[in-house]
């Protein structure tokens, strides 16, 4: 890849405005999924590197008059609309590094570019058109009181393997919109997007400082900066035991903490959803890409179809023709519909919950094995064949835990009541969706739904404008959105006395 990336090689770590390797010279190699080949070297930084970064991003916080947070608001939503056109710009270059890197088809590292320029536009957007403060009345002419919004300070933003530009993006949009420095820590498996992110940035002219990326281990560079005393808030997006110990890590210094983790998502479809042949049609097709797309390594998978028993085989009849015939391969050769898992590890784990499922009585529809190698799809290549489990129930293990893989379960259900008991029967809460053509039953079942984002007869769209979250254990805070904002904001009450005067409330 003759990409920036490439050409600085190890020096991958920018705090304070420089390029650098890590401290202790370490890198690590970058391996393409659907070979297991090495194919970018990058820097594996440690907590020294992690202190460099937060050093940089405090001095750039803490600096004069002309700093990032008291810049005014619509250069800081300039810079992010740059970012945006410079997203553009370079779309296939990141779209085919992000398949190379994640594993992922090159068409969906293309619509991640387009959905994080985006992201960038909304926030610029959202900043420009707000009021500086909110007056408030405080019942006397002479006081005027006014509740403003102010930067957290410097944001540690730790980030997954499975969207990373996209994920990154979520965060750094709303962070600098809101007038924050940051140091972004990119998963260790898939950094490369991040870096070129950090250079797009750099390119847009974002003072030296503002954005900091330290690439390298969670144990080590995420850990530390979710302690560190000088970092004010941070965003996590990743699994629940990591989530766990970072929101433990950040605790003793009462940092702001925002957690974006696992989901366990149900799909529910009624049988009136297919009762003529285009419903049938398109509840199957969308339930495949519900379960399948990024091979399943999607953070609101709809992993868990929950079916009504009246269409249960014949739609588990077609769902598994249609899963047999998906096209795996190396991301990036055309028609190919899946990549690879990211890794070995993902693959093994994948494995295991199969191995329990059927174990427990589960039945194998489709799947359940290694595909056979093949031109595009290298022996040395994570593949794994998405896998459809019948007859699954609530006490099963792959049921009950987020797989992160191609795997879907089916589990039945006769009436609406048993249907909703059934998908709220989760510790996560992070999406669902619901197929029906009644309308009535669809907002009832939509508003009992224990989820931080619903679908009616749809699955998986997300809009920047609308937020997106968890319930339960799928995390604590808000991307996108309004609220994907204010998570980057202290409130701050000004209360201004314009004739003040003693108040005696001590007699002496
Ligand atoms: P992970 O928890 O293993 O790692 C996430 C990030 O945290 C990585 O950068 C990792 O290096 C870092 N990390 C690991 N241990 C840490 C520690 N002790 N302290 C600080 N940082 C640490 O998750 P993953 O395997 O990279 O990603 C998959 C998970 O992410 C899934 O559970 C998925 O559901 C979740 N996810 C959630 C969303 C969402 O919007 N809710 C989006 C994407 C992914």
């Amino acid at each position: 890849m003759a990409d920036s990336t490439e050409r600085k090689a190890r020096s991958t770590i920018h705090a304070g405005g420089e390029w650098l390797e890590a401290v202790s010279g370490a890198t690590r190699d970058i391996l393409d999924p659907a070979d297991a080949e090495p194919f970018a070297v990058v820097a594996e930084g440690d907590e020294k590197d992690a202190d460099r970064a937060v050093e940089a991003a405090r001095r750039a916080f803490d600096g004069g008059e002309g700093a990032w947070p008291r810049t005014p608001v619509a250069e800081r939503a300039a810079l992010l609309r740059r970012v945006a056109a410079l997203l553009v710009r370079d779309r296939e270059r990141l779209g085919l590094m992000e398949s190379r890197d994640a594993g992922k088809t090159l068409e969906e590292g293309r619509t991640d570019v387009d959905c994080v320029a985006d992201a960038f536009r909304y926030f610029a957007d959202l900043v420009a058109a707000e009021a500086p403060g909110r007056v408030v009345d405080a019942g006397s002419p002479d006081i005027h009181s006014v509740v403003v919004h102010e930067p957290v300070g410097v944001c540690a933003l730790i980030t997954p393997w499975n969207y990373p530009l996209l994920q990154a993006s979520w965060k750094i949009a709303p962070a600098l919109a809101a007038g924050n420095t940051f140091v972004v820590k990119p998963s260790e498996i898939t950094p490369l997007t991040t870096v070129a992110l950090v250079e797009l940035l750099v390119e847009a002219g974002l003072p030296a400082g503002v954005a900091n990326i330290v690439t390298g281990p969670g144990h080590t560079v995420g850990a530390r900066l979710a302690e560190h005393p000088d970092v004010d808030l941070v965003s996590f997006t990743g699994g629940l035991a990591s989530g766990t110990k970072v929101a433990q890590a950040a605790a003793p210094t009462v940092k702001k903490v925002a957690l974006e983790l696992g989901g366990k998502n149900p799909n529910v479809v009624f049988a009136d959803a297919c009762a003529t042949d285009e419903g049938f049609d398109t509840a199957v097709d969308q339930a495949l890409n519900a379960a399948f797309i990024h091979s399943g390594q999607v953070c609101s998978a709809g992993s868990r179809l929950i079916v009504e028993e009246s269409v249960h085989e014949r739609f588990v009849t077609e769902l598994a023709r249609r899963a047999g015939r998906i096209r795996l391969g190396r991301g990036t050769v055309p028609g190919v519909e899946c990549g690879p898992l990211v890794s070995e590890q993902q693959r093994a784990k994948t494995e295991s919950y199969v191995g329990s499922a059927l174990a427990e009585g589960a039945v194998l529809r489709c799947g359940g094995r290694r595909p056979e190698p093949a031109a595009d799809r290298p022996a040395s290549g994570y593949f794994y064949e998405p896998t459809v489990l019948d007859r699954c129930n609530r006490q099963m293990r792959v049921v009950r835990e987020e797989v992160f893989g191609p795997v879907l379960t089916v589990e039945t259900f006769r009436t609406e009541h048993e249907a909703v008991a059934l998908a709220n029967d989760t510790e996560y809460g992070l999406a669902g969706a619901v197929w029906t053509a009644d309308a009535g039953r669809a907002r009832r079942v939509a508003g009992r739904l224990r989820h931080g984002t619903v679908w009616i007869n749809d699955f998986h769209p997300y809009l920047p404008q609308a937020e997106w979250g968890g319930f339960g254990r799928s995390g604590t805070g808000r991307e996108l959105g309004p609220a994907g904002l204010a998570e980057y904001r202290e409130t701050k009450h000004v209360y201004q006395n314009l004739a003040p005067r003693p108040v005696r409330w001590f007699a002496g």
